[in-house]
């Protein structure tokens, strides 16, 4: 059974570990994790990146930073993984859940000026797929609103929006470096402050309420408690698993682009006769293969297309149920307007497995299993 996703490994990664192991720093902010800071901010052009123990963390971080009180309300996909609006609640935000745009998947921008009321105080911008969204849009309403804007950049590391890294738009971007990511430390991420506003909160935040960092620089000569704080730093040796991977990082790019663009020669033919619909990438986005995926007819279609790949040797999925229809989902939010495209979409879409060292092989075999189903239509 080809599976839908391996977690990536380069080589290097044993080999940095032990480096970690052996220098006896395994606790957060060591040499790797340093390493991984600097990188991260120098390629993406990043003002200020913090890693953390997860995207979830990250996005915790960044709702506690807003500063909602009870009664705010956050505008935000619905078509979207649990932690974009759990992280919300945490942070005493209220749901208001916007449809999204068919085809990226993404919160449609036309659809967001509707859904503020006099408590809205942020909109978090999802990118699907690491497909971005409509950024200049989301800044303009946020701007004329007075709103945060924070991106759930989970799926987004190594993808920009007319040339700026995803993550580095809003006031405050999320990265997540789970296994099931393009670059992974097991479970980790990172939180981006773009902000100056917020900067020096975010340091106290992480490191248990404390001005840690700012001792560290040498700017304050006593380390104390001043604030609110959490622990929010992943340990030394999680971060050397991440450094391997961002030394490959180009590799491991196009390692999945490699087989995205295989998937998508292969599958055009079949959208061009109405059969799919296929991803779509707006020009003003280069995005980072975090998936690839195709929209069937309906529900009842994707589901005899999983099975039809299950009994060929591979494991194909479906993503999000959006989220106002799930139990908490209707706790803490509403949806605004109507759900025109989230539930219908979102019952169409099916991924294709992709991950680092994915063989030519295994991918042909994917694509025989997916051409043989349209043939038997
Ligand atoms: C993976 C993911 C998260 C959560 O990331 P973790 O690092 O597992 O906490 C949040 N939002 C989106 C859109 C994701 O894809």
């Amino acid at each position: 059974m080809i599976p839908f996703n391996t977690p990536p490994y380069t080589g290097d990664e044993i080999e940095y570990i032990k480096q970690s192991v052996f220098t006896h720093k395994i606790s957060g902010d060591g040499k790797f994790t340093k390493l991984c800071t600097e990188w991260l901010e120098k390629r993406f052009g990043a003002k200020k990146l913090l890693l953390t123990t997860s995207c979830t963390s990250a996005l915790d971080m960044a709702s506690i930073l807003s500063g909602f009180s009870a009664g705010d309300e956050v505008i935000l996909p619905s078509f979207t993984f649990s932690s974009t609006a759990t992280s919300m609640i945490l942070g005493n935000a209220s749901l208001v859940f916007c449809d999204i745009r068919p085809d990226t998947m993404n919160i449609d921008e036309n659809k967001i000026e509707a859904a503020i009321t006099r408590h809205t105080r942020a909109i978090v911008a999802v990118h699907y797929a690491g497909v971005s969204c409509e950024m200049d849009t989301i800044l303009d309403i946020a701007r004329r609103y007075n709103l945060i804007v924070i991106e759930d950049a989970a799926q987004g590391v190594m993808s920009s929006y007319k040339g700026r890294s995803l993550g580095t738009i809003g006031d405050f971007g999320c990265y997540s470096f789970h296994e099931t990511k393009n670059y992974s430390m097991g479970e980790g991420g990172a939180i981006l402050v773009n902000n100056d506003a917020y900067m020096e909160r975010a340091e106290i935040l992480r490191e248990k309420g404390t001005n840690r960092s700012k001792f560290f620089r040498g700017e304050v000569d006593k380390y104390t408690w001043v604030d609110f704080g959490d622990s929010y730093l992943p340990s030394d040796i999680n971060a050397a698993y991440l450094y391997a991977q961002l030394m490959h990082a180009d590799e491991i790019y196009n390692d999945r682009m490699t087989t995205y663009n295989a998937y998508l020669e292969a599958l055009r033919p079949i959208a061009d006769r109405g059969l799919i619909d296929l991803q779509y990438i707006p020009e003003y986005c280069v995005h980072n293969a975090h998936m690839f995926y195709i929209k069937l007819k309906d529900l009842d279609e994707r589901t005899r297309f999983i099975s039809h790949m299950k009994e060929n040797g591979v494991c194909s999925v479906f993503h999000y149920v959006p989220l106002h229809s799930a139990p908490a989902g209707r706790k803490y939010g509403r949806f605004s307007g109507i759900d025109e495209f989230t539930t219908s979409e979102s019952d169409r879409l099916v991924r294709l497995p992709m991950y680092y060292g994915l063989t030519p092989e295994d991918r042909d075999h994917v694509i025989d299993a997916a051409l043989k189903y349209f043939r038997e239509r």
